[in-house]
């Protein structure tokens, strides 16, 4: 049997509501291009990001049911508590309200002033949380991790040796702790092999630094350890998982992923006095240490989600598809970077429109035709996300490589068929046949920070 099949069947529906050409040009130039600004009953296939918008089980519904909303000690708690410390080996578990609270706090306990966090790339959040507490954002990636055509199984590596040249350039007191992201979603989604993680791990040791993962796609990454890591084919994917989680001391989660839920996150400690102080500052911010901000019923949400995304069936489906729909791009003519990742797939839009330059924003051009030709939402990573104030320019620790101009199409988990990946697949294939006559935009608005979410944009004649 060569076909992969969804392993599940569906039982509730959410209809589409299909929209005409027509309608969908009125609709992106009410929203200036930005397809944020589109309502999502206007969007027919939503690949804004597959963070809180996959689909939960019967047993998870169920669950919710089940939650129990005491503020301190709710059996919720202890359930969910006692599902993280199976699957990830930690005793000391914080519940947060998603990934990036856990990331606030970690960070104004071990960042600061003077402070350097090295990673193989932070994730926006991860990096906003570094420097808001006055440290700098470090990325480390491998060579390979920045050229999109380039094929290498684990192209979410750390770049060991730049690890230990800056380490001995600005020594351990400056540096509280090494991080690593699994699967690399900045990087591409791409994972990260155990041996890369322990050879990360030899050189925290030497240098006595204490080493986290920000783990939002533990099971995707651990996943491609099984299929593509010499030896590791027989073990299964919750023994890979230990084995990767064993080599920390701590991690930050966000369960919106691979938690299989639609909000959570999680804050993993070994350290007794961190667990601690980490305790005190959720208290402040999130809530009492048995909830973290979440409702009973999204703990019990969380407990079944952490179990179900180790099955495997589940697993070989989720990476088979997203692969599925990479490889078929390629075929149509598509670029993307290779290989396909774990959650998403990476249109190449500079190469695509080499008549459109990075200021005119090659890839807002390709968003808006994939929203105007079939009413696919995808988003930009490229010079509206990461220029203007938030330009890396500002950023003197930034690697100095040239920015790179992507569509991401990111795949809800469990929401999706593949008829309407299919769909997908031609919409991406008729835009690129007629790429050539892509136009760029212009920026008629503009806030201060983070622009690419409210911007508003004009068609370049
Ligand atoms: C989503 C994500 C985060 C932040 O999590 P939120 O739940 O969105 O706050 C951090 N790191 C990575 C790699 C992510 O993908």
């Amino acid at each position: 049997m060569k076909t992969v099949i969804e392993p599940f069947r569906i039982k509730s529906v959410e209809p589409i509501r299909m929209t005409t050409p027509a309608e969908r040009e009125r609709i992106l130039r009410e929203a200036g291009f930005n397809v944020f600004l589109i309502h999502a009953d206007d969007v027919v296939i939503d690949l804004l990001t597959d963070s809180g918008t996959g689909a939960m089980s019967a047993a998870q519904w169920s669950g919710l049911m089940r939650g129990d909303e005491s503020y301190a000690g709710s059996p919720s708690f202890y359930r969910f508590q006692e599902r993280v410390r199976e699957v990830f080996g930690f005793e000391h578990v914080l519940p947060t309200h998603q990934g990036r609270a856990s990331e606030r706090i970690l960070f104004e306990l071990v960042g600061g002033p003077g402070r350097l966090v090295p990673n193989n790339t932070h994730f926006d959040t991860t990096r906003a949380n570094v420097e808001h507490s006055q440290a700098t954002a470090v990325d480390l990636p491998i060579p390979e991790a920045r050229q999109p055509a380039v094929e290498h199984p684990f192209k979410g590596n750390v770049d060991v040796a730049a690890l230990e040249k800056l380490i001995e350039e600005v020594g351990t007191e400056r540096i509280p702790l090494v991080m690593v992201t699994v699967t690399n979603n900045s990087g591409g989604g791409q994972p990260v092999s155990l041996a890369n993680l322990r050879a990360v791990r030899a050189v925290c040791d030497r240098y006595e630094l204490p080493l986290f993962l920000d783990a939002c796609r533990f099971a995707e990454n651990a996943w491609f350890i099984k299929l593509r890591e010499p030896g590791m084919q027989d073990h299964s994917v919750q023994e890979i998982v230990r084995e990767m989680f064993a080599l920390a001391d701590g991690a930050t989660i966000s369960a919106k992923k691979d938690g299989l839920a639609n909000t959570g996150g999680l804050l993993l400690l070994r350290d007794e006095t961190l667990y601690q102080q980490a305790c005190n500052l959720l208290i402040l911010t999130e809530g009492f240490v048995t909830y973290g901000g979440l409702a009973g019923r999204d703990l019990e949400a969380l407990a079944q989600g952490f179990e179900e995304v180790l099955h495997e069936d589940y697993l070989a489906y989720r990476i088979q598809s997203v692969g599925y729909l990479g490889r078929q791009l390629t075929a149509a003519g598509v670029p993307i970077v290779q290989p396909p990742g774990g959650h998403a797939i990476y249109i190449d839009a500079a190469s695509l429109c080499p008549q459109i330059p990075a200021a005119a924003f090659p890839g807002q051009a390709v968003v808006c035709d994939l929203y105007r030709r079939a009413g696919v939402r995808a988003v930009e990573i490229g010079s509206v996300m990461f220029g203007g104030h938030d330009d890396e320019a500002a950023r003197p620790h930034h690697p100095a490589s040239p920015r790179l101009e992507l569509v991401r199409l990111a795949i809800p988990r469990r929401v999706y068929t593949q008829s309407h990946l299919d769909y997908v697949i031609e919409a991406a294939a008729e835009m690129a046949d007629n790429a050539a006559a892509l136009r760029g935009l212009r920026i008629v608005h503009e806030p201060p920070v983070l622009r690419h979410f409210t911007a508003r944009f004009e068609e370049c004649d």
